[in-house]
């Protein structure tokens, strides 16, 4: 799922990005401030820099994931309650606080927390056991994502969405994107994809989770999926899901296809570009549906029936996950923004 995780009030509080910053200005004074600019909002206008190259995926006319993806973004476009595309809300003018769809938005936030917090849970436990993650790992996941309890607006965020480590209990949501979701599937799924990101913690209990799935959505795609990416692919994995386990627990007049669209439909970008930490949005997408290709087939009004798609590899076999002490300081710079604010 795509939106960006960052804190731009942490940016400039924390003295170490800006020795990063002043380090990168005096190294490279041409591609500094693009490159601080695009790891925190991508989609400042105009085609990504050529330092971030695209990732290609393997695109097929007939491709099911393709069609699938179709599907989601033309249910979108019908539908009164879809979500902005991510472009879309990128280039609206700042929302305040007061604004009625940010309150609204504020508001559907907070009543679903609680809802998300025991969908991560429950999906994260089925994830993690599908992809054989110890035990001692979810359970301090689940320990992290059952004590948020806070959404908090944020004018500046803008089209984000944001966690802070040094905060575990707060969601920090722009008030852009708190009006951008207009669903309760779309909303859910947000929430879901933050959660997984303090479940993970400081002490990266998910990481071996995430770079199982990092490897077989490459595997799938055939889409380079390396350095943070498999975290936030991960995260929007765990979104898709906990809005299918939503939509099971809240069923309603609505077409099953339309309300699982929603899970990831404001990745119906026209203007594709990328980070270094995210897939681009529509890539987002082929990989999401390539990993769950149950969800891709209910979207195309094909309930309970997987998309043909190729044999997919098995299950990755049983690994003992290397604990990594590395990446000093990662947290405190911009290499991981949702997560900096060690101070
Ligand atoms: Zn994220």
């Amino acid at each position: 799922m795509k939106f960006w995780d960052l804190n731009l009030r942490q940016r400039f509080k924390s003295a170490a990005l800006v020795s990063l910053a002043l380090l990168l200005i005096a190294i490279a004074p041409g591609a500094s401030s693009v490159a601080l600019a695009q790891d925190e909002s991508p989609w400042k206008g105009g085609a990504p820099p050529p330092s971030q190259p695209r990732e290609t995926a393997p695109v097929e006319e007939d491709n099911i994931v393709e069609r699938a993806m179709g599907a989601v973004c033309l249910e979108r476009s019908r539908d009164p309650l879809g979500s902005v595309p991510i472009d879309v809300m990128q280039a609206r003018p700042s929302l305040p606080l007061a604004h009625p769809d940010a309150v609204a938005g504020l508001r559907r936030a907070e009543r679903l927390l609680p809802q998300a917090r025991d969908l991560v849970v429950a999906s994260l436990r089925d994830l993690s056991s599908e992809y054989n993650i110890e035990e001692a790992r979810i359970r301090a996941a689940t320990a992290r994502v059952l004590a948020v309890n806070k959404i908090e607006p944020d004018v500046e965020l803008r089209d984000n969405a944001s966690v802070i480590l040094s905060t575990p209990r707060t969601i920090y949501f722009g008030t852009i994107f708190l009006a951008g979701l207009q669903s309760d599937e779309g909303m859910v799924s947000v929430l879901a994809h933050e959660l997984t990101h303090i479940a993970d913690g400081r002490e990266d209990s998910l990481h071996p989770l995430f770079r199982l799935v990092g490897r077989r959505a490459t595997t799938l795609t055939g889409m380079r999926i390396v350095g943070r990416r498999p975290e936030e692919l991960t995260c929007d994995l765990l979104g898709a899901m906990v809005a299918r386990a939503y939509i099971e627990r809240t069923p309603g007049k609505e077409a099953l296809a339309r309300r699982l669209a929603r899970a990831i439909e404001h990745n119906c970008v026209e203007e594709d570009g990328t980070d270094e930490a995210h897939l681009s949005p529509r890539n987002t997408m082929r990989a999401l549906l390539a990993l769950d290709p149950t969800f891709g087939s209910e979207v195309m009004g094909n309930p309970r029936g997987a998309l043909n798609l190729a044999e997919p590899p098995s299950l990755p076999v049983k690994t003992r996950p290397r604990v990594r002490k590395t990446r000093l300081n990662s947290r405190q710079g911009s290499a991981r923004p949702h997560h900096a604010g060690a101070n």
